[in-house]
């Protein structure tokens, strides 16, 4: 008995020819991305081509395949090129066009940059629209994705500020030699202020120095030779570490190959090494875990994220939410005040929120001590402490902390009578005198408030629903999508390609 197949003719012509567009299940998620796109306004990104010259492939095509490809976490122009020649989705998006990879990548790098955030909003006020979200309670976190950058290449803020240093040291401690062997009419009463050093100064010095050591019996080959390097190169790398700073901006590091990344440590630490990466702080808003609000920073603390963060959400929807939940990573002052200026329900924990409710709570922590600061009773209407062996803390001091945002913080300090011979001093403190316990009144007071919306029944829940909205987002883009490193280099970049995962999970999550 023959083996039994189903015929295979390659050869064998079909009757009637099928379209592409009868090959795709009327259901597949590229049909939503077709339907979506062909709802957007795109004047602003119609407008960022020119009107000369030879015909640009449509932006509303360029869009869709764009927008697909992230979605099917094709990300590269070269595959994006070959999907778009091989892969029957593409195909049907792009009407069997085929633009190379360079065409690609300008309309993602140039034309699309300008455009993307008002896509993005598009989107989001379609899904509005279908009442997916309401824009009105929004779930916000941060995480930390690598940059593209070489691991590497990083320059250090405070290695560069120690160089520096070392650099003025010899420089003066060479003009303090050359003084001491120079002749009378060499010597120069009034020495170069080395406090304030600059490209000039430094190239003046260095002549100088020279001048007097050149042909000087008294000066060592050593110093002379010293003398040289310090003309050849200390004004160069003067101007070096002065263009470093430019870059640092502020930061305490950034990478070679991605100036605008710095250098952060990932909670993907497969390593388990601690060792800090190049890479930016991607924060996110979300709501019933659609993305309504991204944006990209070089800060690697969440703290001084959410201004701009919230500036970026009036920008796309010239409203604010009502509501905003978040971790501890927030729970700053600034960001308190921020939020009720703004009118926003804040219901954010502060750094000691956790420890609190496990002191009371069934998960009882151990070293919940009774010395802790927020333990001992404060006396509001008379402004006083009391330490824990009832003896009363007197405020001492009033001062201003300066955030590293340039916010100001006032501050009190309140410090007990006399803590000699007190028998618990042990467990009460580490100091040599008197304790010293400081209270920032207005943070208590947000905190107070902070505590009230949190435990409150809404409180509750929305810190449940936190863990089961934004961290997810996160856990889906960087894990089910494998998106861990930026394929892109520089603010502006990285920003629009997380925006493309962003758009691309939002899509695929009304799609799913
Ligand atoms: S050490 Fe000082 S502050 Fe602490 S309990 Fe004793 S007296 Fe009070």
């Amino acid at each position: 008995m023959s083996h039994k197949f189903k015929t295979y003719n390659q050869q064998q012509n079909w009757l009637f020819p099928p379209s592409i567009e009868e090959l795709i299940p009327q259901d597949h998620p590229v049909r939503i991305v077709n339907g979506i796109i062909e709802h957007l306004d795109l004047k602003p990104l119609i407008k960022a081509y020119s009107k000369d010259g030879q015909p640009s492939y449509h932006p509303k095509m360029m869009l869709k395949v764009m927008v697909y490809a992230y979605m099917d976490n094709t990300y590269s122009s070269r595959k994006i090129e070959k999907a778009m020649r091989e892969n029957i989705n593409f195909m049907w998006l792009s009407n069997r066009q085929v633009a190379d990879h360079n065409t690609i990548a300008r309309f993602r790098s140039t034309k699309l940059k300008g455009a993307f955030k008002d896509i993005f909003r598009q989107v989001v006020l379609l899904l509005a629209e279908e009442g997916l979200v309401a824009l009105k309670e929004v779930y916000t976190d941060g995480t930390k994705i690598e940059s593209a950058a070489g691991r590497y290449t990083f320059v250090w803020g405070n290695a560069i500020k120690t160089r520096k240093e070392k650099m003025v040291q010899q420089l003066e401690e060479m003009w303090e030699y050359a003084q001491s062997i120079a002749d009378d009419e060499d010597k120069d009463p009034t020495p170069p202020d080395f406090k304030k050093v600059g490209k000039e100064k430094v190239e003046q010095t260095a002549r100088k120095i020279n001048k007097i050591l050149k042909g000087n019996d008294k000066a060592t080959a050593k110093a002379k030779a010293k003398a040289r390097y310090i003309k050849k190169n200390f004004a160069a790398n003067l101007e070096k570490y002065g263009q470093q700073e430019k870059l640092l901006a502020g930061r305490n590091s950034y990478s070679k190959t991605d100036p605008d990344a710095t250098f952060m440590r990932m909670k993907d630490d497969h390593m388990q090494n601690g060792q800090l990466k190049p890479g930016y702080n991607v924060q996110i808003s979300s709501e019933d875990q659609f993305i309504v609000n991204y944006t990209v920073h070089q800060q690697t603390n969440d703290l001084h994220t959410l201004r701009p963060h919230l500036e970026n959400y009036q920008y796309l929807y010239q409203s604010l939410p009502e509501s905003l939940t978040a971790d501890a990573g927030y729970g700053s002052q600034e960001n308190y005040e921020l939020l009720s200026n703004k009118g926003i329900n804040a219901y954010v924990k502060f750094n000691t929120f956790d420890w609190e409710q496990n002191k009371t709570g069934k998960k009882k922590k151990k070293n919940a001590s009774t010395f802790h600061r927020d333990q001992l009773h404060y006396n509001e209407k008379e402004d006083y402490y009391v330490c824990p062996m009832g003896q009363r803390m007197d405020k001492i001091f009033e001062g201003k902390k300066t955030a590293k945002s340039g916010y100001k913080q006032t501050y009190s300090k309140y410090r007990a009578k006399n803590c000699k011979g007190c028998p618990i001093r042990g467990a009460c403190f580490k100091g040599k005198n008197e304790r010293v316990v400081e209270r920032n009144h207005i943070l208590e007071h947000y905190k107070k408030k902070a505590r009230e919306y949190l435990l409150s029944v809404i409180g509750q829940a929305k810190l449940k629903k936190r863990t089961a909205d934004v961290e997810p987002v996160f856990a889906h883009v960087k894990h089910n999508r494998n998106f861990k490193r930026f394929t892109h280099r520089g603010l502006d970049k990285v920003e629009l390609e997380f925006g493309l995962h962003a758009l691309a999970h939002n899509i695929r999550k009304k799609s799913a």
